[in-house]
């Protein structure tokens, strides 16, 4: 990846003249089965310039309660868009009840915003999005003249667990944002992608935020070796993930459900009095986690199946001594 990226040819992509970058946005517009796509700094920006494409001042978007694009994106549809979150409680699996999302759904009413957009995330903390859900959803989105966008910072993932290329999922939305540096490993840099005008739209706003890169290239270059030759290396990603569930799940301490991995996370809990010691004893053995009682691993690719057993090894260790 660091030698493509050496290697790039570059231009002006303000000017659309960088070729790395247009080749990055024709082969992200062509697996996700999108009329065209547009280069990102990052997934927060890349969804917010989806976001405002579909929404006007005074609009909104109903979206999960615990979505990115609602809860960990600092709040800026409503800042730099002055669109309106609707958020909607999720279950379990990340799925909002599609009765609780037709309901909200504003009647056309002087007193209401305008409901414009509905919003989902896939994976989702992990979880992959029922196929048939996506589809129930998209169609009362049609039914009720709202767009369709997926956060899809993850969606290749939700692709190679089940098997499927990633514009089945993709296709469906009108908009979608992937991240190019989660577990495709690249360093930097997401697109959006989805029809030729809404893409146009959003290039404009992703100059207005300040988003118009110059010789890009350098990072797209990036960007088409994750796709090109980091997807269906997940499958890894995933079994690995399951292994330390596994390994973890045997450590009567913590609490860890090998039966909710689906993909790359495991969410571990430990016993609160306890986490900030497990926390300096990893790290001693430069392991590094975040001294929480509720921890969230996530496996990627520069990570083998010899770290997986390296990390659960070292937990065991510490929690036989205590
Ligand atoms: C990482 C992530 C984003 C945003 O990505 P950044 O590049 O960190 O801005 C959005 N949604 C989900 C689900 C993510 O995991």
């Amino acid at each position: 990846m660091r030698e493509a990226m050496l290697d790039a040819p570059v231009g002006d992509d303000v000017f659309g003249e960088d070729p790395t970058v247009n080749r990055l946005e024709a082969l992200a517009a062509e697996m996700t089965g999108q009329e065209a796509a547009l280069f990102a700094t990052s997934g927060t920006q890349s969804n917010l310039l989806g976001i405002m494409s579909h929404c006007q001042r005074g609009d909104e978007y109903i979206v999960g309660q615990d979505a990115h694009t609602y809860k960990l994106e600092g709040g800026g549809a409503a800042v730099l868009g002055s669109i309106q979150p609707q958020p909607i409680a999720m279950d379990a699996n990340g799925c909002m009840n599609l009765e609780d999302v037709a309901a909200a759904v504003k009647p056309d009413d002087f007193h209401f915003a305008r409901s414009r957009l509905l919003c989902l995330e896939n994976t989702v903390s992990g979880k992959v999005l029922p196929l048939d859900y996506i589809e129930r959803a998209g169609a009362l989105a049609a039914r009720n003249g709202l767009g369709f966008h997926l956060d899809g910072a993850r969606a290749f993932n939700a692709a190679v667990k089940l098997g499927v290329d990633i514009d089945v999922i993709t296709r469906q939305f009108d908009t979608v944002s992937i991240c190019l540096s989660k577990g495709l490993g690249a360093p930097v840099g997401s697109v959006l992608v989805g029809d030729k005008g809404r893409i146009g739209e959003a290039r404009r706003l992703r100059k207005m935020v300040g988003g118009g890169m110059r010789q890009a290239g350098i990072i797209a270059a990036g960007g088409i070796v994750a796709l090109e030759q980091n997807v269906a290396r997940m499958a890894q990603d995933h079994s690995n993930a399951m292994r330390l569930a596994q390994g973890l799940s045997k450590i009567e301490e913590l609490s860890v459900e090998p039966n909710d991995v689906q993909t790359n996370m495991v969410f571990m809990t430990c016993p609160p009095d306890r986490a900030t010691a497990l926390t300096e004893f990893l790290a001693a053995k430069g392991i590094h986690i975040k001294a929480r009682p509720q921890i969230r691993l996530v496996t990627h690719l520069d990570m083998t199946e010899a770290d997986i057993d390296t990390v659960i090894h070292a937990m065991t260790e510490f929690f036989s001594k205590s």
